[in-house]
């Protein structure tokens, strides 16, 4: 199965994201991804079968036990790849709170001997692919698209998700939780 450890949204910050996707979808059109599988990837396992289970469970518990609850809201549109066929996300304010996180659960997989992708973390939540932004360009860098509602709210878990299709459609199953430790 195909896996991969992410954060589920607080229901404000998907609403936003989505008010923000349905308005983006008239101004640059693409593969828009629905809002029920909206998130934030942290590490990508891949493909592993059910025996790495307990052992990614307790990554998650032991990642999660030490982490305050996280506090993020929406920011700016950006994209990935080229601007005639791009990955368009929203970027998120606080992103710097999740970058010791990040260490922490990119140390434990590798001493746990469990290969993950190892690009740098760089958080967003992908709203669509194959995007063409070339009528939404300002300059080589900058897309004018507006600003999604700065929605935001408290993130207490840390989630390992099955990437998998039901009926056909794409759907991230949470598979496991871990709650981040409670003031
Ligand atoms: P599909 O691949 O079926 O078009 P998808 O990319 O949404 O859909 P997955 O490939 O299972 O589904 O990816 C799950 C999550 O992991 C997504 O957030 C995706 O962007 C991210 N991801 C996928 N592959 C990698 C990778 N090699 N490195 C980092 N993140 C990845
Ligand atoms: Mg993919």
């Amino acid at each position: 199965m195909r896996l991969f450890i992410g954060l589920e949204l607080p229901a404000q910050m998907r609403l936003a994201a989505q008010e923000a996707s349905l308005l983006y979808r008239r101004l640059a059109p693409g593969r828009y991804v629905e809002a029920e599988l909206f998130h934030i990837t942290m590490a990508f396992l891949g493909e592993r079968g059910e025996e790495d289970l307990p052992a990614l469970q307790e990554i998650l518990l032991r990642c999660a036990e030490k982490q305050p609850v996280l506090s993020l809201s929406l920011s700016h549109p950006g994209y990935f790849s080229k601007p005639e066929n791009a990955i368009l996300f929203l970027s998120v304010h606080g992103e710097e709170s999740l970058y010791p996180l990040d260490n922490r659960l990119r140390a434990a997989l590798r001493q746990a001997g469990q290969s993950f992708d190892i690009k740098p973390l760089r958080p967003h939540i992908t709203l669509a692919r194959k995007v063409n932004l070339r009528a939404r360009q300002a300059s080589a860098e900058e897309i004018s698209l507006p600003d999604p509602r700065p929605a935001g709210g408290a993130i207490a878990r840390l989630t390992l998700f099955h990437s998998t299709r039901v009926q056909e459609n794409l759907r991230y199953l949470p598979i496991f939780r871990a709650d981040f430790a409670r003031p």
